[in-house]
């Protein structure tokens, strides 16, 4: 017969639904609830809201969001059950330091797995821009080891960095690197309290170092933001050293010397000087200037101002490209750190400031505990 079997089947049906009564009551609990909720806590401390959670029963949650029958509430629903953050936002605003106060700052704590790049990216999407996160990383990390042979899997690094407007989109604040290789904690905090900001290690010495004045094609700069082969592996690789500097920052010859070229392949130079460094066996560029000051021919002497540095070429910020090159063989190239044609040094924070740097570190680390 039809009917006791049809019958059956909707008992069997309605045992695995439970009633839409039910359901429609449970729903109308749970956003009354959450309306009196949100009446008492107006939705600002999230903090509260996130240890409210557990007591609404997470099968109620999903059940209102499949049915979908009030919309309202299962935006609200969905706005405090966020995905499990990999990244954790923290905020500036307790800091004392006013250029920092209110911009909001991220940290991360990993450990490296194949490769920095494919660390980050595995945490950070490339639409966040983990390629460009990776590389303001790689190239901090290059003043303390060679980036492509040292890193270990299960290296511990810790950061605590920013978002920011422009191509260079991320600043670091602090990087925390601990190297099985070389058996040691690698440490650069960003600390803006001196004339010329910098990264310095736990100690308070820079990071970076730095070439003596007399002898530098620059003498305020932000940042190095390149130096000669760094992270272009393959053809062309990077060939000089890159200063971060506005437009208009004085480019000096460290040398005495002949400028034997200027402004030629300004397309991709912009505008540009070289010059010849007879006794020193070498050929000095500057290029991406914003003004030149010389002329070929031009006998220049050691430390004579040759030019203003811009954002002239095939660039994507204000910086000065600075490149040592052999006299007579333009394909090899000296790091100006490494090789013997500068004198170099590191600056130590001075005492005076030692206070301030301080309370930065620990800021930092409190930033490292919320995450
Ligand atoms: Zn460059």
């Amino acid at each position: 017969m039809d009917f006791p079997s049809s019958l059956d089947g909707q008992q069997i049906e309605n045992k695995k639904k439970p009633s839409p009564h039910w359901g429609f009551l449970l729903l109308i609990a749970v956003s009354l609830g959450l309306n009196f909720y949100f009446l008492l806590f107006d939705g600002k401390n999230s903090e509260e809201m996130a240890k409210a959670l557990p007591q609404v029963e997470e099968s109620n949650l999903v059940e209102s969001q499949i049915e979908g029958l009030d919309p309202e509430k299962n935006i609200a629903l969905e706005e405090i059950v966020p995905p499990a953050p990999k990244i954790q936002p923290v905020s500036f605003s307790k800091s004392e330091d006013k250029k920092l106060r209110d911009k909001v700052v991220q940290s991360l704590e990993f450990k490296v797995r194949n490769s920095l790049n494919y660390t980050i990216c595995k945490i950070v999407s490339r639409k966040e821009g983990c390629a460009a996160l990776s590389a303001h990383l790689g190239r901090l990390m290059s003043w303390f080891f060679d980036v492509n042979r040292s890193i270990r899997n299960g290296d511990a690094m810790k950061i605590v960095f920013q978002k920011q407007e422009g191509p260079e989109q991320f600043k670091i604040l602090k990087l925390s690197y601990k190297s099985q290789r070389f058996g040691k904690t690698y440490a650069a905090n960003y600390f803006e309290g001196l004339d010329q900001a910098g990264y310095f290690d736990l100690d308070g010495n820079e990071v970076a170092m730095r070439i003596v004045e007399s002898q530098s094609p620059i003498r305020t700069y932000t940042e190095i933001t390149s130096l000669p082969g760094d992270f272009r592996k393959g053809g062309g690789g990077h060939s000089g050293t890159d200063f971060k500097a506005p437009v208009g920052t004085p480019v000096y010859s460290g040398f005495k010397g002949k400028v034997t070229r200027a402004n030629w392949n300004v397309r991709a130079n912009g505008y540009c000087v070289e010059i010849d460094h007879p006794e020193k066996g070498i050929k000095t560029l500057y290029l991406h200037l914003s003004r030149v000051l010389v002329k070929p021919g031009q006998t220049i002497k050691a430390g004579q101002q040759i030019a203003e540095s811009g954002n002239t070429g095939r660039t994507f910020a204000p910086h000065l490209h600075y490149e040592i090159q052999h006299r007579k063989n333009r394909d090899r190239i000296y790091n100006p750190f490494k090789s013997k044609h500068h004198k170099h040094y590191t600056r130590k924070i001075p005492v005076n400031s030692l206070e301030q740097f301080k309370d930065t570190l620990k800021h930092y680390d409190s930033l490292l505990k919320q995450s």
